[in-house]
């Protein structure tokens, strides 16, 4: 049984979920949402076509990962449980296989300060996290370790993952890392970019900081 807080979340973890969709982050069904709501995590079902989605097939989840609901919790769950229990300024998990950040995610590599808008995601680079399978501990713990002080990371031959303290913010947050990676490729099929230096990210982080929001203009 959902509960009351949750049946009112549920509305926009599902529309957070077809906004992935339709700018793009996710094809098909790969990828998944959740938000914290009190002592419990909301998390779409695995395997489900966004477009049919009613609160009645998300999932509940306890810390330990015991679910309610009618649904089999993304595959991806013990990864989001992981992060709301080490993060507690964490509310919302937005995970993608998004096509410029996996190709980056596929090659191993990172993002470094190669565009000030790097520091959106907390840091002077975001990271990639290395592989393991779908679905595990190890994942989910090296996810962990590669967002260290961070509010974003790829993670090789997958995908990428967003935190945020709100469902919008951790979309968008999706949204600029992965055009970030794509100017990142676009930039290394012609050769080396010139990489902000730490004092310059430092500056940046500060910036972003001071106004509150992590766009620059
Ligand atoms: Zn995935």
């Amino acid at each position: 049984m959902m509960r009351w807080a949750e049946r009112q979340a549920a509305g926009e973890v599902i529309a957070t979920a077809r906004a992935m969709r339709s700018c793009g982050l996710v094809v098909g069904t790969s990828g998944n949402v959740s938000a914290r709501v009190g002592d419990a995590v909301l998390i779409t079902p695995s395997g489900m076509d966004y477009e049919a989605l009613t609160p009645d097939d998300l999932c509940a989840l306890d810390g330990g990962g015991a679910a309610r609901g009618r649904r089999k919790p993304s595959s991806e769950a013990p990864m989001h449980l992981a992060i709301y229990a080490a993060r507690r300024e964490v509310e919302a998990i937005v995970h993608t296989h998004s096509t410029a950040a996996t190709a980056l995610a596929c090659l191993g590599r990172g993002i470094p300060a190669f565009h000030y808008m790097v520091a959106a995601a907390g840091g002077a680079d975001i990271r990639c996290a290395p592989y393991a399978t779908f679905g595990s501990a190890a994942l989910a713990a090296h996810a962990l370790a590669a967002l260290d002080g961070r509010r974003a990371c790829l993670l090789a031959n997958h995908g990428m993952i967003a935190l945020g303290a709100t469902l919008g913010k951790a979309l968008a947050l999706a949204r600029e890392v992965e055009n970030l990676a794509e100017q990142y490729l676009r930039t290394l099929a012609v050769g080396q970019p010139n990489l902000l230096d730490d004092a310059e990210m430092a500056r940046v982080i500060a910036k972003f900081a001071s106004y509150g929001q992590h766009k620059g203009g």
